[in-house]
């Protein structure tokens, strides 16, 4: 009997960890695995807010495929996925097309911009090392411009980003990290720079414990953040933003808005056809999408409810992770011929945002609120964690977090 094909999408949190299990779990002799990736390496989204500051050099975020894949186990295909045939069991490629028997969607999220004008345009967005990249050096470029233009124009010089979620606040740390460092190479006056919040809701994390969001709020200000809250931002343009506080409109001139205010599954669920809610496929229990026994969603593509709450789960990289163990125990039933199919069951461990270097708030276990030094070294546990688990004790050396005073 043929061996069955299974074909992973992205090498994420979710695809990645899926292929790092399943080459332990299956023989070659039991199946042919193929994962495919638009880049030959894996990156930590959790850490490109640093990166897009210019707090931490992409390299340490990124780590090369070859290193955590087994490619005697696992065929690498370095390529961009267009679109999945469900109906044909295809993958069109931006350079071929592969055939699947079970299929793992692992595509990650893309912003989501609620067809505010000009956001798609001109806002910047932290999705990969690439607009990462891109935001630290048009941060810089900007600096060197307010010198070397005649005219002194502070616009140059104020930073917007839209959002004070978890990906915003966290930012806003790194960048009151790296302000100074920019000031000090572009000789400029610190006091000229300006950091901007806008967020709709009367604070900072919704949904976070609100004495913990106070005290992110507060540990920001202190370092020169403004907060602009209860503000609806309404439109981009290249020189300023327009938002709207208290039933009245306002301008901010800016050449750098950063937006951090929604994210969405995939596009690419979408145009194949999945049922989906903002690009995520609401999986069943055992994670395959509703309809197709042969197709799994993971991560940011995938949606789960909870019953409790009657709210989707949050799309965390904590989430993605736990739920690569159920989708290759399952892939392994289906390939083993075996009935029966685990559920998955989050196990919230709890979340812990950056501050910047030397602070961070966390909810652990729902039990402990940690805020400063405490939280940042959790922060560091868990960032270490994944990597020990992703590609053991060699990797954890090469790219952990060892720095205990910043
Ligand atoms: C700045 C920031 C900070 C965050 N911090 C935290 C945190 O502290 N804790 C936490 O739990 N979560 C955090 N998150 C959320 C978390 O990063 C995501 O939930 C997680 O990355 C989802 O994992 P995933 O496997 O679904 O997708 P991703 O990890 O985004 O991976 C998707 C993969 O698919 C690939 N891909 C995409 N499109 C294509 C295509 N067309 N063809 C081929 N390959 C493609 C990409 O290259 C990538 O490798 C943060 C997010 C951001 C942006």
């Amino acid at each position: 009997m043929k061996k069955p094909d299974i074909v992973i999408l992205g090498a994420g949190y979710g695809g990645l960890m899926t292929a790092v299990k399943l080459q332990k779990k299956l023989h070659v002799n039991e199946a042919t695995i193929t994962l495919v990736n638009k880049y030959d390496y894996h990156y930590q989204t959790t850490w490109l807010h640093e990166n897009a500051a210019g707090t931490l050099h992409h390299d340490r975020t990124r780590i090369p495929i070859r290193d955590v894949v087994n490619m005697d186990k696992i065929q690498f295909v370095l390529d961009t996925v267009e679109s999945i045939k469900p109906e044909k069991k295809k993958i069109k490629l931006e350079n071929g097309e592969l055939q699947y028997d079970i299929l793992v969607i692992g595509l990650g999220f893309e912003a989501e911009t609620f067809g505010i004008p000009g956001l798609a345009e001109y806002a910047f967005t932290i999705e990969d090392i690439n607009s990462a990249r891109l935001i630290r050096e048009h941060l810089a470029y900007n600096f060197a411009m307010y010198q070397h233009e005649d005219g002194k124009n502070l616009g140059r010089l104020n930073i917007v980003i839209g959002g004070g979620g978890f990906t915003g606040v966290e930012f806003l740390g790194e960048l009151v990290n790296r302000i100074p460092e920019l000031c000090e190479e572009y000789d400029i006056n610190k006091s000229m720079v300006r950091v901007i919040n806008i967020e709709g809701e009367a604070s900072v994390l919704p949904g976070f414990d609100p004495q913990l969001a106070q005290y992110a709020m507060n540990s920001l200000q202190s370092r020169g953040v403004e907060f602009i809250t209860g503000a609806m931002l309404k439109a981009c343009k290249p020189d300023r933003i327009v938002f709207e506080k208290d039933g009245k409109e306002e301008e901010i001139p800016t050449y750098t808005t950063v937006w951090a205010a929604g994210v969405r599954g995939n596009s690419i669920v979408e145009k194949s056809g999945f049922e989906h809610s903002l690009g995520k496929i609401e999986v069943d229990r055992d994670m395959r999408a509703p309809g197709h026994k042969d197709v799994f969603a993971v991560g940011d593509c995938a949606l789960i409810m909870n019953d409790k709450t009657g709210k989707p789960y949050p799309s965390t990289a904590q989430i993605a992770i736990q739920q690569s163990g159920t989708v290759a125990n399952n892939i392994k039933a289906l390939v083993q011929n075996d009935e029966e199919l685990e559920s998955f069951e989050p196990n919230l461990l709890g979340t812990v945002a950056s501050l910047g270097h030397n602070d961070a708030i966390g909810d652990i276990l729902n039990k402990w609120k940690l805020s400063g030094w405490k939280a940042v070294m959790m922060k560091k546990i868990i960032d270490n964690r994944y990597l020990l688990k992703l590609g053991g004790p060699g990797l954890l050396m090469r790219k952990g977090k060892f720095n205990i005073f910043y």
